[in-house]
């Protein structure tokens, strides 16, 4: 029989069972929803379907046998201290490459202010912890990454959207936002932004935005989490001065070796004013105890033995021809009255449907036609966002892009005839 819930909902159900713990759970728990994104990836792994949606970094493209050799090795040389727990900081050794690899971003860390974290996932979720209460506000781009989302509503946070056009956040939005928040008595607690290739919109915030966006932040006080994990996959040459590296105690700055090596080593990290470090570090303490010594090494290992910037130099290069054949694909099928961004880096284009057309409701459709894209909807916490998706370009090979695009095509097409 369906219940009431003490937060007034009807008992949730997991596919065919019923969860029998739903008057249990903690309020926050309440939050805790699958992601579209999520529930898309049983469909969209079928061999058939030309998946336009994941954001899997095309890891194939490693030398995967030496990357093999080298955990190896790792084991017979240091086996006892790779398997034993760590610090809940992170390996000192490797903290000190994550300040190199941030110079290119034109940072100047101390090692000492870096918290190795379980991807950049965790550091979000551990910034989420420390700083929100329920009610509390996040400022985010709009659309925003679906996965950061996700953690700040767990911590039942307040997410208002900031308008953002083909050159990132715009700084008077922002102005106007904070003003018009605080003036009602909010707390706002952050600015959450991808400045680079952002998730889902594909843009770059552009340089004299940044500034304006600093400024703005500093006199009102705002913290901003600058989360980069596409950072180093410009397709232009060179890379953008990260906000961090203009304000060190105003910005914590999350990384990650997800895109520029693997995700599977599920290894990122958190450069945070001091304070701030001193409780990223006893979350991450409270949260896993240390974070896996042997990731960690057999990161650090990779970075001093192998050629990393040329093998990020291949990703990019990769990556631009998977971007150039989508950007050409859409350009010579999609219907008029579509557009889209043209991202100068990353792993995504973000695109817009006529009027009066639903990216949710052709969802089932486009399935059916075997391909797959991640509907608007799921980027922004209001639910708003239906006339756009999603295309990651990252993962399938440029055929499979065309093909794809031209079944995506085809179904818009269609849907306009209607
Ligand atoms: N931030 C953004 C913007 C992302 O796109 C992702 C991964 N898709 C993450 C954070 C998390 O990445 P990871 O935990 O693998 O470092």
């Amino acid at each position: 029989m369906p219940q009431e819930s003490d937060h007034g909902q009807a008992i949730a159900s997991h596919g065919s069972r019923i969860d029998a713990y739903v008057d249990r759970y903690a309020a926050r728990a309440t939050g805790m929803v699958a992601s579209e994104v999520r529930a898309l990836f049983a469909v969209a792994s079928r061999p058939e379907v030309v998946s336009l949606a994941g954001g899997m970094p095309y890891v194939t493209a490693l030398p995967l046998d030496v990357v093999g050799e080298l955990v190896a090795d790792l084991v017979a040389r240091r086996g006892p201290v790779a398997l034993q727990y760590g610090s809940g900081q992170g390996d000192p050794h490797l903290r000190e490459q994550i300040c190199d690899v941030m110079s290119l971003e034109g940072i100047e860390a101390n090692s000492d202010d870096v918290v190795v974290t379980v991807g950049s996932q965790q550091a979000l979720d551990l910034v989420t912890r420390i700083f929100i209460d329920p009610g509390d506000v996040i400022l985010a781009e709009g659309p925003s990454y679906v996965g950061a989302l996700g953690t700040f509503s767990a911590y039942q946070a307040k997410v208002v959207h900031i308008s953002m056009d083909d050159e990132g956040i715009i700084p008077e939005s922002l102005a106007q936002t904070i003003y018009a928040l605080k003036t009602a008595g909010n707390r706002i607690k952050f600015l959450y932004t991808v400045p680079n290739f952002q998730n889902p919109a594909g843009v770059t915030l552009n340089v004299s935005r940044r500034a304006q966006i600093l400024d703005i932040c500093q006199r009102a006080g705002v913290l901003i989490v600058e989360d980069n994990p596409y950072g180093l996959l410009g397709f232009e040459g060179g890379s953008m001065r990260a906000l961090r590296a203009d304000c060190p105690d105003g910005v914590v700055y999350l990384g990650s070796f997800s895109k520029t090596l693997a995700p599977g080593f599920r290894v990122g990290w958190a450069l945070a004013p001091h304070a701030i470090r001193d409780k990223l570090v006893l979350a991450m303490e409270s949260a896993v105890l240390s974070h896996s010594v042997f990731s960690q090494l057999a990161v650090g290992q990779y970075l001093a033995t192998q050629p990393w910037r040329e093998q990020i130099k291949t990703f990019r290069e990769l990556y631009c021809e998977r971007r150039d054949a989508m950007l050409g694909a859409l350009e010579a099928m999609m219907p008029a009255g579509c557009t889209w961004t043209r991202p100068a880096g990353g792993f995504f284009v973000w695109a817009t449907l006529p009027e009066g057309l639903d990216s949710k409701a052709l969802l089932p459709r486009a399935v059916a036609e075997r391909v797959a894209f991640v509907p608007g909807t799921g980027f922004y916490a209001d639910g708003s966002g239906s006339r756009h998706m999603r295309l990651s370009y990252c993962y399938p090979e440029p055929e499979r892009i065309r093909e794809g695009v031209r079944r995506l095509a085809g179904v818009i097409e269609q849907e306009l005839r209607v």
